[in-house]
């Protein structure tokens, strides 16, 4: 069966002795990671979750969130990661819209969500984790006998729903089926080469799809061993990937250069590794040359929430090949391609929408059907948001986004949201939240303003000011003024215009 919790059991049935899960020192075998998850799961029915409910989690990568994520499964239940950035309101809104029967939460943030009690209508809030290690987890399992009965979830039900911001400023939760998940790792099977040997770290977040799926699932499922750390750093990562004897890993490419500008990065033994995966944007020339220097090569992915993540994939010897491509547009199970506003594919060259139509699609987004169908069209394909532009060989490059997204470090960030919260500060007359090219962040979110008359702000105010209602990846890291904001006719910012004007090149 495709289901989650049966990944987990068959594997410690396979091979129980294997290693699967590092963190923080300490290593379970795949027979007692998934005795762990059938605790879990016996606790959570315990609790009251019945097959169908959510059951939310909120923590920075631990061995906890694997647990739980198998655990629902197991329960029948749909599991809703949270991103740990987010503000209590943020978090509010996610934990009611989805309706969260059950919140595990990580010790060290459950001030936090109690912070914001008041607004939330979760019944049930568990900590099970703390920030430094696996003990207060241990009450919780230890005290539970591993589920009898184990749910087995059809392909086309919930495992999974991880919220995506959206245009409109309030985040969307993307619902991903078992289906969804295996169907994107066999996918992702037949164009990487994942082995059982591999030892893969992830340092990316486990809450975002790229750290979830790619690499982290992938290798469970294959019988490998994932090595996790709670955080990206960039020295602690080059010092686990030689104590670990680390063989691919998952990074964005803001990782990958950070890790390359530490003096460490010049003595560290690297010669484990066999590829570097990497995806949220192309990787650079330089970048790509400096791993070269070290022997190794890139495998790359563009992707999205909606689709589990895996749209377009390189290889090793295509990601050297094919500089600034996001992939080819053909895999092994999905088809992409490149549309004008009139839903007609576009001729080969010219600039299109990208869609995606595969068994790795997202369903819909959760109770927001409008918004799905705004997405999702009557053929089943997916429309990204994306545009991009095909070469002769059938290898897409990603020109812009229709959305006008900042990615910063890695992260998404909607202008809309940034804009409607900091144009209630008084001295804001209009403003435009735009990305500009940063050497450290991939993209600095930048705000341009023009001001009230006879007021001034400056950068520090504005990211005060919005602290409280924003994670702080959010909040611009650059301030410009303007006298007014370029606009078109029908009075749409021209964000392209803007950003051409306050671009210089990147170092
Ligand atoms: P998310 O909503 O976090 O899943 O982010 C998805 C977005 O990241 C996509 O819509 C793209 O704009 C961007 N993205 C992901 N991978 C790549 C890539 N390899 N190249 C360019 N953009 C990418
Ligand atoms: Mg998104």
């Amino acid at each position: 069966t495709m289901d989650l919790g049966s990944w987990i059991a068959r594997r410690a049935a396979i091979g129980p002795h294997r290693q699967a899960l590092t963190f923080d020192g300490a290593t379970l075998t795949f027979g007692e990671f998934a005795d762990r998850v059938d605790r879990l799961a016996a606790a959570l029915v315990a609790g009251g979750v019945t097959p169908g409910d959510r059951v939310a989690y909120l923590g920075p990568n631990h061995p906890m969130f694997l647990t739980a994520l198998f655990a629902s499964a197991r329960a029948g239940a749909t599991f809703v990661p949270l991103n740990f950035r987010l503000t209590g309101s943020e978090l509010a809104y996610i934990l009611n819209d989805c309706g969260a029967h059950t919140l595990i939460a990580d010790a060290a943030l459950t001030g936090t969500v109690d912070a914001v009690a008041g607004e939330l209508s979760v019944s049930r809030k568990v900590v099970v984790t703390a920030a430094d290690g696996w003990e207060p987890a241990e009450e919780i399992i230890a005290g539970s006998a591993p589920i009898a009965e184990p749910a087995h979830p059809a392909a086309d039900e919930l495992a999974v729903i991880m919220y995506t911001s959206g245009t409109t400023g309030r985040p969307k939760g993307a619902m991903l089926t078992h289906g969804n998940l295996f169907w994107n790792n066999v996918n992702a099977l037949l164009c990487l080469d994942v082995e059982a040997g591999d030892i893969t770290y992830c340092a990316a977040p486990l809450f975002h799809i790229g750290g979830l799926n790619v690499t982290t699932l992938l290798t469970l499922q294959k019988g490998g061993h994932v090595v996790l750390s709670a955080a990206f750093d960039p020295v602690q990562a080059l010092a686990d990937i030689e104590t670990h004897r680390i063989t691919t890993m998952f990074g964005v490419p803001a990782m990958y250069l950070f890790m390359s500008q530490v003096p460490q990065y010049e003595t560290a033994d690297l010669s484990s590794l066999r590829y570097l995966v990497c995806g949220g944007a192309p990787v650079p020339e330089p970048l790509m040359r400096r791993y070269a220097e070290r022997g190794l090569a890139f495998a790359q992915g563009y992707g999205l929430t909606e689709t589990a993540p895996l749209a377009l994939v390189m290889g090793l010897d295509e990601s050297a090949a094919k500089i600034g491509a996001a992939g080819n547009k053909v895999l092994p199970l999905s088809d992409v391609r490149l549309v004008d506003a009139t839903n007609t594919v576009v001729p080969k060259g010219s600039p299109g929408e990208i869609c995606v139509r595969g068994p790795q699609v997202m369903v819909g987004y959760w109770q927001n059907p409008g918004a799905t169908a705004a997405v999702i069209d009557d053929e089943g394909w997916f429309h990204t948001g994306d545009v991009g532009r095909e070469d002769d060989d059938g290898y897409i490059y990603v020109v812009d986004r229709v959305k006008d997204m900042v990615i910063s470090g890695g992260e998404n960030v909607y202008p809309a949201e940034v804009e409607s919260v900091l144009y209630s500060h008084p001295a804001v007359a209009e403003i435009a939240i735009i990305g500009l090219p940063d050497a450290k962040w991939g993209e600095a979110v930048t705000a341009v303003i023009a001001t009230a008359a006879g007021q001034t702000v400056t950068l520090e105010e504005l990211r005060e000011f919005a602290a409280d209602q924003l994670a702080r990846y959010k909040l611009p890291l650059r301030l410009e003024f303007v006298d007014a904001l370029p606009r078109n006719p029908s009075g749409k910012v021209l964000k392209y215009q803007l950003r051409e004007q306050y671009t210089t090149a990147v170092p």
